[in-house]
């Protein structure tokens, strides 16, 4: 039997759609490879985000062009954020810009035979002449292939409308496109009764996500700035939540990611009322300096950022918040990434993802804008925002010590000190000593005594 292998790079959409690519696979009689090196068919879907990313992609290419050498029957498969630059200039322009995208990347890879987008996905049996049907067809609507028996990601959208200057997403994922109503609700009901403890829900923007009431709305609809103007016969993001929050079972639910402009009070209240909903709201500041969110083009201030964390402290008690940051952004000064430090302070995040600002051809900051902050001066204020974030979390940690958590067991931990790593609702990894073999415990719910925290997991033990 043929055997296939997928290499996955960047976030956690691009895992999911492993998953459905997976399912392509198999569809075709292909099994997975036990070993990289010999599979027949390799799938690379590859991340745009930041130039390293792109960099592993190439590196990777030029790997199975060795194996290629040696095996030239092996078939090898892009797809991903560098299967797509979209240049919008009306359909026609912006087709032959792709496949004119295309057949330049098949040159700079020279190990590269297809390159298709993530949205075509089920094409790729024509491409490669198998007869198989994959119905439905849309890419969403694939059943996935699971990588776990306990966690699960279910997307609710693709592609992003919002255009942040830094941002390639809406280049290589195109316009938002919602998954309907109905086909989310079922795949959710049917992870449950399968006995999944933690489902994501997935999206760019998850909030701005709608459906018709048949819950059959397929295609994009038109872009609604404020919630508030959302028409009555579309359902929204809360809705989805306290109505999958509602199906019978013990499970819970998160979702990723929120854009701050987009994040509404009803959500924040579906949040707090429903118990099986994470107490952890993640949404990107990526900066603390207005001058800077206006260059990145994200629709909302500092002080409003900050309005909303207040809200959401007011209405979900001991709730983590966790965000993005970007340090280094074009013409950052001094001036702006201290504003950028207060804030952090003053807020104290769970968690910061920091990242270096990176800039990616295609982008609108790529095009007018200086990458001008020296790559040292990045790392330093990088280092300088993770001291501001460890003050921060230790001291929201310190909080939980002496609570009693739920939390689910993810994985087991090997080592000096043995035992199991689990996590809470509010999205903090906890550390739980075992004296025995305790891993029939991954996948289930238990009881935590907190008894130690440190400014990224805390430590406790099993309460029976
Ligand atoms: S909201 Fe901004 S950062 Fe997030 S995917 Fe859309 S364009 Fe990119």
């Amino acid at each position: 039997m043929k055997t296939y292998s997928i290499k996955t790079f960047g976030c956690q959409m691009n895992h999911s759609d492993s998953e459905r690519i997976a399912a392509v696979c198999e569809s075709m009689g292909y099994k997975k490879a036990s070993e990289y090196e010999i599979a027949d068919l390799y799938v690379v879907n590859s991340c745009s985000v930041r130039q390293k990313a792109e960099d592993r992609v190439y590196g990777l290419m030029r790997n199975l062009q060795k194996l290629k050498s040696k095996k030239p029957e092996i078939k090898t498969v892009l797809t991903g954020c560098m299967a797509k630059r979209d240049i919008r200039q009306g359909q026609k322009k912006s087709l032959l810009y792709q496949q004119k995208y295309q057949e330049t990347l098949k040159k700079q890879i020279p190990a590269l035979d297809i390159v298709i987008e993530i949205s075509e996905i089920h094409k790729l049996p024509e491409i490669l002449g198998k007869k198989v049907n994959i119905n439905p067809v849309e890419y969403l609507s694939i059943k996935p292939k699971y990588n776990s028996t306990f966690q699960a990601f279910v997307p609710i959208s693709t592609g992003c409308n919002k255009f942040c200057t830094f941002c390639i997403v809406p280049f290589t994922r195109g316009e938002e496109v919602y998954r309907p109503y109905e086909e989310i609700y079922n795949e959710v009901q049917s992870l449950v009764t399968n006995n999944y403890k933690e489902i994501t829900l997935l999206g760019q923007n998850v909030n701005s996500w709608r459906s018709d009431t048949t819950g059959h709305l397929k295609i994009p609809i038109p872009k609604y700035r404020d919630q508030n103007l959302i028409p009555k016969e579309y359902l929204d993001f809360p809705y989805l939540m306290e109505s999958l929050a509602d199906i019978e079972g013990d499970f819970w639910l998160r979702f990723t990611s929120s854009h701050p402009y987009d994040i509404n009070p009803r959500l924040i209240e579906v949040i707090a009322q429903k118990d099986n909903i994470a107490k952890q709201v993640h949404f990107a500041l990526q900066s603390g300096s207005d001058s800077v969110l206006k260059r990145m083009n994200r629709y909302y201030t500092v002080s409003e950022f900050k309005e909303k964390v207040d809200f959401i402290r007011r209405t979900i008690p001991n709730v983590a918040i966790t965000t993005d940051i970007i340090v280094g952004f074009c013409g950052e000064t001094d001036k702006e990434f201290e504003e950028t430090l207060k804030v952090c302070e003053e807020i104290k995040f769970d968690q910061i993802y920091i990242a270096e600002y990176s800039q990616r051809q295609g982008t609108i900051a790529a095009k007018f804008y200086k990458d001008d902050v020296p790559v040292a001066i990045k790392a330093q204020r990088k280092q300088l925002l993770e001291e501001v974030l460890k003050k921060g979390a230790l001291e929201n940690n310190k909080r939980l010590i002496g609570t009693t958590q739920k939390a689910l067991v993810y994985q087991q931990k090997k080592g000096t000190k043995e035992g199991l790593i689990a996590r809470t609702t509010h999205g903090k990894d906890v550390f739980i000593e075992c004296d025995e073999d305790c891993s029939h415990l991954i996948g289930n719910f238990v009881y935590v005594k907190i008894q130690q925290a440190k400014e990224f997991v805390l430590e406790g033990y099993l309460i029976k």
